[in-house]
């Protein structure tokens, strides 16, 4: 949390949005919350998993991930799930809450503080104003009114997405926005202007198109497809990725097809604006589209906390087909549910619904095959089942099939198939397992690549795992912490004792050392706590210390304590150092220098105890 920005934004403000805003409404539009008992549980964002150890304390105000040791408040959340700074999420929540927020006439310093992210979705939502202004006001933007009324959409759609025009011009927008003294740097970097070959200038990227604006699930604006109204090429043409845009991690459509799918359980993923816009209008509301890019594990991220079942729509066999081998694998890792459909020739979703009607989209949808079905028929129906044939169908079957990861499933697929071509299933299950082993090698081949060109993250992530390690050595510290965010009554005999000194965690003893100078007190305090806590890892703990409730009383919290004073590598030390400040103040320089030798070889020793504590890790 950068202080400076957060200072943009009053400290009355930001509690006002605290009091006001629910954790467990801000994260339910994310992730599919179930109550248990005083918690709400689900399917961690952060992580892949099948049973829900995501939780939340609606008491606390605080999300913690029993899986991967996320946790924080409901700023931390947003933050997280949809990468905004402190500031940026705190101006979300606001919107959401309708709390007004003052927007200080920027200085050019103050400009150059506020983060590029947050320009760059500045100068987005201005562009998409420009360009859907161009299109509903305008006379220059009737041939593109004109030709998607004509595509059927209605006037309501348009503007509940925004659609836009982009005018037949070199520097339309490009003037547009340096009118308003954007940068033209800055609209380069949004990937709205291109830099001319002989570096004289700039000049737009959409010109006479139309336009769709992207929308992060913060309804963000990120980035903007833009569609020819003829046959020129190409047909279509997308941002570029800019810090705020990027295709693996966004679907077109879904923030707004949320609800629905929340209320539906599952979503039609499409491949284009139009298809996606096209289902919307006609009521199938539960559609997002692809980005002209392959589904990815992100995408399944995102949507994975409000859907059970995705259905992949496709207008060709090949794309289909592709797609499909792709995505089993990673589907099936996320325990979500994919069925294909495939469209009758010559049609595709928009053209498909506008002709039949959603009525029949619905039917369609609802005979679509579980994906591996769909592999296994398509496979049969082009090599047929002699036995050159049931050959052909294993070989095209085995990398989807070696690409789901969890056995039980995978077992049962190869049962599936076997039955149908009538083999042996362990003789399916060879050939499987061979797969496994070859994808295996290509994986550590390119983690090996990968590792190459970043041995920097790689030497992070070893040492936060060491320290993690480490971590579940110091129980005794940990179990202090949690006392003092749990029960508060041993938070002055804590302070007196002075047990911090003798923490040998470093992230511990920074949290206990807070919550000594800002004592939680009610429950929400422990969200303020973390409002102070820049470093994710370290939230991360005092989420985890937070929300694991234990029983406590003043017997066994004194047991702790006194335990871990006479455990402590340090005791020594901190009684030597205890001895050397006496021994000053009675300017016994003999007794100084023999003390202070000893404590050197103490403190190598701890140091190295330290050290050894986390090699073995
Ligand atoms: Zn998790």
């Amino acid at each position: 949390m950068g202080v400076l920005l957060a200072n943009f934004i009053p400290e009355d403000k930001i509690e006002e949005i605290k009091n006001a805003a629910d954790i467990v409404e801000v994260v339910s539009e994310y992730v599919l919350l179930k109550k248990t008992g005083r918690n709400y549980n689900g399917l961690c964002p952060f992580h892949s998993e099948k049973t829900p150890s995501f939780t939340v304390s609606p008491e606390k105000q605080i999300f913690h991930c029993f899986g991967c040791s996320t946790g924080g408040n409901v700023f931390s959340f947003l933050m997280k799930q949809d990468g905004l700074s402190f500031p940026e999420s705190v101006r979300f929540l606001a919107r959401r809450y309708g709390i007004d927020l003052p927007r200080p006439e920027m200085t050019g310093k103050m400009r150059q503080q506020v983060s590029e992210r947050e320009q760059l979705y500045k100068i987005n939502r201005d562009a998409m104003d420009f360009f859907h202004g161009k299109l509903v006001g305008g006379s220059q933007g009737d041939k593109a009114m004109v030709y998607l009324k004509r595509r059927g959409f209605s006037r309501e759609i348009i503007d509940r997405f925004y659609l836009g025009y982009a005018p037949d011009a070199w520097d339309a927008l490009l003037n547009y926005l340096k009118h308003k003294r954007v940068p033209a740097e800055m609209i380069e970097k949004a990937g709205l202007v291109i830099a001319r070959k002989d570096k004289n200038g700039f000049y737009d990227r959409f010109r006479n198109r139309i336009i769709f604006p992207i929308l992060n699930m913060s309804r963000q604006t990120v980035g903007f497809g833009g569609r020819v109204m003829d046959d020129s090429l190409p047909k279509y043409l997308n941002s570029p990725e800019t810090p705020v845009y990027n295709k693996r991690r966004l679907l077109y459509g879904l923030y707004a097809a949320r609800n629905k799918c929340r209320e539906e359980g599952s979503v039609y993923i499409v491949e284009g604006y139009f298809d996606q816009l096209a289902l919307y209008q006609r009521g199938v509301e539960n559609a997002a589209a692809t980005l002209g890019t392959a589904l990815t594990p992100e995408h399944i991220h995102l949507m994975k906390g409000f859907v059970k079942r995705a259905v992949l729509i496709f207008d060709s066999d090949e794309a289909g087909l592709k797609a499909s081998e792709r995505s089993v694998g990673m589907f099936v890792s996320e325990g979500v549910e994919v069925h294909v459909v495939m469209l009758p020739k010559g049609h595709d979703p928009d053209s498909y619904i506008s002709e039949f009607g959603p009525e029949a989209f619905y039917k369609l949808a609802g005979n679509a095959l579980e994906v591996m079905s769909f592999l296994m028929t398509t496979a049969e129906k082009k090599h047929g089942l002699s036995v050159n044939g049931k050959l052909a169908i294993l070989e095209d079957l085995r990398r989807p099939l070696a690409s789901i990861e969890d056995v039980n499933p995978r077992q049962l697929y190869i049962k599936e198939l076997s039955e149908r071509l009538g083999i042996d299933e362990s003789a399916v299950l060879e050939k499987v397992r061979e797969t496994i082993a070859v994808l295996k090698r290509e994986h550590e081949i390119q983690a090996r690549r990968a590792e190459r060109f970043t041995p920097p993250a790689e030497s992070m992530t070893i040492h936060k795992k060491r320290a993690q390690k480490s971590r579940a050595e110091n129980r005794l510290e940990q179990q202090i912490v949690a006392m003092m965010l749990q029960y508060p009554e041993m938070l002055l005999e804590i302070e007196k004792s002075n047990v911090l000194d003798y923490f040998m965690d470093n992230t511990l003893l920074f949290i206990g050392k807070l919550i000594l100078e800002h004592p939680p007190g009610t429950e929400k305090g422990i969200s303020n706590l973390m409002s102070m806590v820049d470093d994710a890892e370290k939230r991360n703990i005092l989420a985890s210390l937070s929300i694991k409730e234990e029983m406590w009383n003043q017997r066994d919290c004194r047991k702790i304590i006194s335990k871990l004073i006479s455990h402590s590598p340090k005791r020594h030390e901190i009684s030597l150092k205890a001895q050397i400040s006496a021994a000053e103040r009675e300017n016994n320089q003999d007794l100084v220098l023999k003390l202070l030798g000893e404590l050197q070889k103490i403190t190598v020793l701890n140091r190295k105890q330290m050290n050894d504590v986390l090699k073995e890790h």
